[in-house]
């Protein structure tokens, strides 16, 4: 059989499933959403955010690019991160990086071309601004450390938003988590977290979890 059959055969037997548990399962997802989580993740197939979180449906407004990157001239990722704030009203904002991430290798070996080549400029700028930390690691090392310091600094780009900012200043409730998920043991790690009081240029490097 065809792969794709695979999908759709799975997805009838998941609904299937769901209605003979949960009768008004459907009715109630009709009825609209109030997701307390925005996560903003790596397009990566084996950072399923929902799953690893345990998150059913309803519960995570999702954004995803290759490594996890924040730019405020992003417009898709800048309408997601409108819409969950300012209209959602999430609570919680999640940047979840991944050890073994591609983008970042990738943006580490400056060897990207294409598309992706353009995208990852924001990611070789972390390195950039990294720089003297990562060239003292021994080069096995690099890669993931480089995750952990993009979480960082895309979460700082994040809270520097208009949107973040104005939520802020409003007194909304609004937490922004950076955390890295790990791979080998499918477990994640939280490494720093930035709120209203948080001052944006004295946001130290996480300590390395995985070095
Ligand atoms: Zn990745």
């Amino acid at each position: 059989m065809r792969e794709y059959k695979h999908l759709l055969l799975a997805n009838k037997a998941w609904a299937a499933e769901l209605k003979e548990e949960r009768p008004d399962y459907f009715e109630r997802q009709v009825a609209g959403q109030h997701p307390e989580f925005l996560w903003i993740g790596c397009s990566d197939s084996r950072v399923a955010a929902g799953q690893l979180t345990n998150t059913p449906p309803g519960g995570m407004f999702i954004h995803r690019n290759v490594a996890n990157l924040v730019n405020d001239d992003d417009i898709n990722l800048m309408s997601v991160l409108e819409y969950a704030v300012t209209v959602l009203k999430v609570r919680h904002i999640i940047i979840c990086g991944h050890y073994g991430c591609g983008g970042i290798a990738a943006a580490l070996a400056g060897n990207a071309t294409g598309y992706v080549g353009q995208w990852l400029r924001t990611a070789e700028q972390v390195l950039h601004n990294h720089q003297d930390e990562i060239d003292a690691l021994p080069e096995g090392q690099r890669a993931n450390r480089l995750v952990e310091l993009n979480v960082r600094d895309q979460l700082v780009r994040l809270a520097q938003t208009s949107v973040i900012q104005n939520a802020f200043a409003a007194g909304q409730t609004l937490y922004l988590h950076g955390w890295v998920y790990d791979l080998r043991d499918g477990l994640i790690k939280p490494m720093m977290e930035i709120d209203a009081e948080t001052p944006l240029d004295e946001v130290p490097r996480p300590q390395p979890v995985l070095v």
